[in-house]
């Protein structure tokens, strides 16, 4: 069998070249990183959880006609996506004062915003993503001014529906980032949500006791990372309550 040409690894993903010309495999590995990967584990299961929860939100968001790259599942830990160009920010979206916006202008963790507040980081992990401004994004040209009215309609759809289908399931979504990318359509382009939405790039807490179940969990030593995430994905009706992706083996005596 050929084997498959690899594009591109990074921290918690590895991507392939696809069937298709124009499409990519996304993997999901079972490798947690945090603070810009000085901290890190391996958790099993969570690259399997992070693929059904991506497969979620990214075809929930297709169906109302927010576009996204993602085709379809392939597997458990892989999904057939469309090619993109990746534009070099992290857009964050923030309901409720936490991580670093808290940090940063020394709000109380879990203060409601006024409204949205919308945020770019300039993606590169030597530098630690920092934050930019609109004026450095256009000054740079990562990203032209209709773009960038693009990406913030973009994000805030992204945080309706996500809010919505959250609070359903009695759990606030705090925030989130995304990534967007570029396609071409003959002589058009447009935008798209690219990258993964999932417990690792969003901040998820229970609306009755707060307890966190997402990335936190993993960040700051408060459990088990794959049991929180379970349960944002039993929650969804993700994954049946009979699936054990993550259990090994048992022997029988
Ligand atoms: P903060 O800036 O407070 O660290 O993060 C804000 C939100 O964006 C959180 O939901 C966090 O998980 C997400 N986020 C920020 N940077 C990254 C990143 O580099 N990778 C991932 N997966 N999520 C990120």
């Amino acid at each position: 069998m050929a084997r498959r040409t690899k594009i591109y690894e990074g921290k918690a993903k590895i991507l392939y070249e696809g069937p298709e010309p124009g499409t990519i495999v996304q993997y999901f590995k079972d490798d947690a990183t945090a603070f810009n990967a000085q901290k890190k584990d391996v958790i099993e299961g969570k690259g399997v959880l992070n693929n059904r929860l991506s497969e979620f939100f990214m075809t929930g968001l297709n169906q109302i006609g927010v576009p996204t790259h993602f085709i379809k599942r392939l597997n458990m830990r892989e999904q057939l996506v469309r090619q993109c160009e990746i534009i070099p920010l992290e857009v964050i979206v923030r309901n409720f004062a936490a991580g670093t916006m808290a940090k940063r202008l020394g709000i109380e963790e879990g203060l409601q915003l006024p409204r949205p507040i919308v945020e770019y980081c300039y993606k590169d992990d030597k530098l630690g993503d920092p934050l930019v401004t609109e004026e450095h994004i256009a000054a740079f040209g990562w990203a032209s001014q209709q773009d960038m009215d693009d990406i913030l309609s973009l994000a805030l759809r992204v945080n309706d529906f996500l809010s919505g289908v959250m609070m359903a399931v009695g759990i606030k979504l705090v925030d989130f980032k995304i990534e967007i990318g570029r396609v071409y359509d003959g002589d058009f382009q447009r935008l798209i949500v690219a990258d993964e939405i999932s417990p690792d790039s969003c901040r998820l807490w229970d609306i009755e006791t707060g307890q966190k179940l997402d990335k936190d969990v993993f960040r700051r030593d408060l459990g088990s990372l794959t049991d929180a995430y379970t349960e944002v994905a039993r929650r969804l009706g993700v994954m049946p309550k009979s699936s054990t992706p993550i259990s090994k083996p048992k022997l029988i005596n």
